[in-house]
């Protein structure tokens, strides 16, 4: 690993039973990046993201984080080491208001310490307004936006070193995704160390990585620079015009 990389995956292998999710694939990211991870539905994005957080086991393959190989250990271990996952669909504790929300996931990551759990959440709620305005509210009531809002700021109050971020703007009104988006973009402190694996099935991901990488059907098809991205026609096959139809920051 170079001194920048913050996590790096060799030659991982995925199977669901008989069913290979992902074959040999590599990625590798740095700190203060984003990588964008691209692929139609079923590529096997969501498998590699749930692989890295320890969710599932690979059959092949290392993933190198903090000067050892964390294939095999357990997801809570991988995330109090600081590798944080935000699921597909948020998964935020409905119940819950928005603030215990936050509380829980700064003490179960064990990575905010008690004392300073209070000024992490008003942190939060500085980088998103909308859940300051919405803390007492139980988070099953929140809009999809602010659902995704809260799973974000659950993962930030847990201090990543690598962000696992899986499709943000799946099933998010269009002013939604340009508020996820625009926080992306302009990678506030919170995030200027942190390396982001950034899931997603759009070329809105491109507008605010660095580099990305395209899977599919489990292999990666494409990996280089996002400015290069834009132009290559791999990309463009894989991405084809029924994806970028639908994204909302594309213009097209
Ligand atoms: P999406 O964008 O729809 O979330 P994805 O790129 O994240 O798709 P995965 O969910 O990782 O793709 O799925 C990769 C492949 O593994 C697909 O062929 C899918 O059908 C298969 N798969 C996923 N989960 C399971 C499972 N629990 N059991 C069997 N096969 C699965």
């Amino acid at each position: 690993m170079t001194t920048q990389e913050v996590l790096r995956v060799e030659q991982l292998s995925v199977s669901y039973g008989h069913v290979q999710a992902v074959v040999d694939f590599d990625i590798a990211v740095n700190r203060g990046e984003i990588v964008a991870l691209l692929g139609p539905n079923g590529a096997g994005k969501t498998t590699v993201l749930k692989t890295i957080s320890g969710q599932l086991r690979a059959h092949r393959g290392k993933v190198h984080y903090g000067g050892q190989d964390i294939i095999g250990m357990r997801p809570d271990k991988i995330c109090r080491a600081g590798v944080v996952h935000v699921p597909e669909g948020r998964q935020v504790v409905a119940p819950l208001t928005v603030e215990e929300n936050l509380q829980l996931a700064a003490l179960a990551s064990r990575r905010c310490p008690p004392r300073e759990v209070r000024a992490g959440i008003e942190h939060i709620y500085s980088l998103f307004p909308n859940l300051a305005k919405r803390r007492f509210s139980a988070s099953g009531l929140l809009s999809g936006g602010e659902q995704q809002m809260l799973a974000i700021g659950r993962a930030l109050i847990a201090r990543p070193n690598v962000l696992l971020l899986d499709e943000p703007s799946m099933g998010l009104a269009p002013v939604m995704t340009e508020v996820i988006y625009e926080f992306l973009g302009n990678r506030p402190d919170v995030l200027r160390e942190v390396g982001v694996i950034l899931a997603e099935q759009s070329r809105i991901a491109l507008s605010v990585a660095n580099r990305v990488c395209i899977l599919t059907q489990g292999r990666v098809a494409f990996s280089g620079r996002a400015v290069d991205a834009s132009h290559d026609i791999t990309v463009k096959a894989y991405l084809g015009t029924d994806v970028t139809a639908s994204d909302p920051l594309s213009g097209s």
